[in-house]
């Protein structure tokens, strides 16, 4: 390694000076940037020292399906922006969330969840976990009576999220954790619409924080990638073996790109949610909108519990028109926000929930979660605010 050796601790640094610096380890060539360690595999000075690396006597790379020098940087980083102990990452988030709840159940076991979750999960838990013998349930994410009624002896693993995808609905993560607790059960997190910089599940009592780096961690709409944050000997003990294995691994040069992402997550998640904030209230003002969901309006159903536990809003919002037609006609009038599924990206996007991201859930589920047909999300990126504002006035008007 080269450059100045410093003897300060990361974990007293700023969030700034983290976003930077956190995790940065150089090569003898000194580069100022990190460098991309695109390999896949590590050479040994001797037999005696491949030898030494295998026993895990000598902590050097040997795999980069194991680890690798670029990966661990991004790994690390985002770390100490979360107030982790430790972080693994895997290529997608979905690889997170599935490598969080595999490595916590066998057969037998039983995952309670919030019904209001990203779709690609709600599969996992109705069509993909029964098929090993592990029972799913969901309850109203909201509703504590729900929760306490809907632990087993067997239940294992808790996944929320929160704010959740699409209606932003917001669940009470400490009071969770503590009957999750009580019952024997570990907590998983999906932090993807908060971010780490408004709400940090760890503290709440939350054992598991998972990401879906693609979002705003990236938030440049380039590469995916995938993060699960917690204690040391919670991931070891319960992930280093199925991602050795399993092969989840998130390539280095994602990796790369995801750790210069991290050096802006703050300002761009900071500036982007204060525009959200002002085009939620210019959006409920609008005498098409029925209703307006954002964490910090205090007409969001669960507004106390989202200040009790966030620290900012979201740079989400989500809009209900009444009828798809309204949704449609609001959607296909605007110039500069694209119509896209993502989300967390400098570029703002909006989207039909019911037609595209939730499609795949029957009516009935869509109404349990609250997703009639006029809702719109809308993903607000890093634009002047003033076009933003007249694109979305001209689409209101249009409808
Ligand atoms: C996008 C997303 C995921 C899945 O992440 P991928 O990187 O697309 O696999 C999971 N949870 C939430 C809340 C998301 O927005």
């Amino acid at each position: 390694m080269s450059g100045k050796s410093h003897s300060e601790d990361p974990d007293h640094w700023g969030p700034a000076t983290q976003a930077v610096r956190g995790g940065m380890t150089r090569s003898p060539f000194g580069e100022t940037a990190e460098a991309l360690f695109l390999t896949q595999s590590f050479v040994y000075d001797s037999a005696e020292a491949a030898n030494a690396r295998f026993a895990g006597e000598d902590p050097g790379y040997i795999y980069s399906r194991y680890a690798n020098p670029t990966v661990k940087m991004f790994e690390d980083r985002l770390a100490l922006i979360e107030g982790a102990e430790y972080c693994r990452s895997t290529a997608s988030g979905m690889g997170a969330i599935f490598t969080a709840l595999s490595g916590l159940v066998r057969a037998g076991d039983h995952i309670l969840a919030s019904r209001a979750l990203f779709g690609s999960c709600r599969w996992l838990l109705t069509e993909y976990f029964p098929r090993f013998g592990v029972e799913t349930s969901v309850v109203d994410g909201p509703d504590l009576t729900q929760w306490e009624q809907g632990f087993r002896p067997n239940t294992k693993a808790v996944l929320i999220e929160s704010p959740a995808n699409p209606l932003l609905e917001v669940v009470d993560v400490a009071a969770i954790c503590a009957l999750a607790h009580a019952a024997g059960a570990k907590v998983i997190v999906d932090n993807v619409f908060a971010t780490p910089i408004f709400q940090k599940p760890l503290t709440l009592g939350a054992d598991i924080v998972v990401y879906s780096a693609t979002k705003h961690i990236d938030g440049q709409g380039r590469v995916m990638g995938g993060a699960i944050l917690g204690a040391h000997q919670l991931l070891e003990d319960s992930y280093r073996d199925i991602l050795r294995h399993t092969g989840p691994a998130l390539s280095p040069f994602n990796a790369w790109v995801l750790l210069k992402g991290l050096e802006t997550l703050e300002l761009r998640v900071r500036r982007q949610t204060e525009t959200a904030a002002a085009l939620a209230d210019q959006i409920a003002l609008s005498p098409h909108v029925r209703a307006t969901r954002y964490p910090t309006r205090k007409d969001h159903p669960q507004h106390e519990v989202a200040m009790r536990q966030m620290t900012g809003g979201s740079t989400l919002v989500a809009f209900d028109f009444g009828t798809r037609d309204k949704a449609w006609a609001f959607l296909d009038a605007l110039q500069i926000i694209d119509i896209s599924n993502n989300l967390g990206d400098a570029k703002s996007m909006a989207v039909h929930p019911p037609t595209t991201t939730h499609r795949a859930m029957s009516e009935a589920d869509r109404l349990q979660i609250g997703l009639t047909e006029g809702w719109v999300r809308l993903s607000v990126g890093l634009e002047d605010l003033g076009d933003l504002s007249r694109d979305i006035d001209r689409a209101l008007h249009a409808i």
